[in-house]
């Protein structure tokens, strides 16, 4: 008997991209999205609502380094010259600590 548990929004219908940090392919939803803003400053676009084009990395500093470290979102993003990604650190260093906030408070201090 076959089940039917699984419709057509059931299956995994979700793009792959590739982090411009670390340059792992992983689902769109496990990467933060990256859009240029006045074509000067990378802001973070969680929910995916600006139009255009778009940089994708890990929630995650380190792959927020290697791809400042690379310039990899002027890049990505076709942006002649710097981003100012100061936005997205903050976005990242917030999520992260969401993360690790998940455990206890650390005893005395
Ligand atoms: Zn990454």
């Amino acid at each position: 008997m076959r089940t039917r548990s699984v419709g057509a929004h059931g299956v995994r219908h979700e793009p792959i991209r590739t982090c411009v940090g670390c340059r792992t392919r992983a689902w769109a939803s496990e990467l933060l999205r990256v859009v240029a803003e006045d074509g000067r400053v990378a802001v973070p676009d969680p929910r995916r609502r600006h139009s255009g084009r778009g940089a994708w990395v890990h929630p995650d500093p380190a792959c927020l380094r290697q791809a400042e470290r690379r310039r990899a979102f002027p890049r990505a993003l076709r942006v002649p010259g710097r981003l100012d990604t100061s936005a997205v650190q903050a976005h990242v260093e917030h999520v992260a600590h969401e993360v690790t906030g998940a455990e206890p408070p650390a005893f005395g201090s």
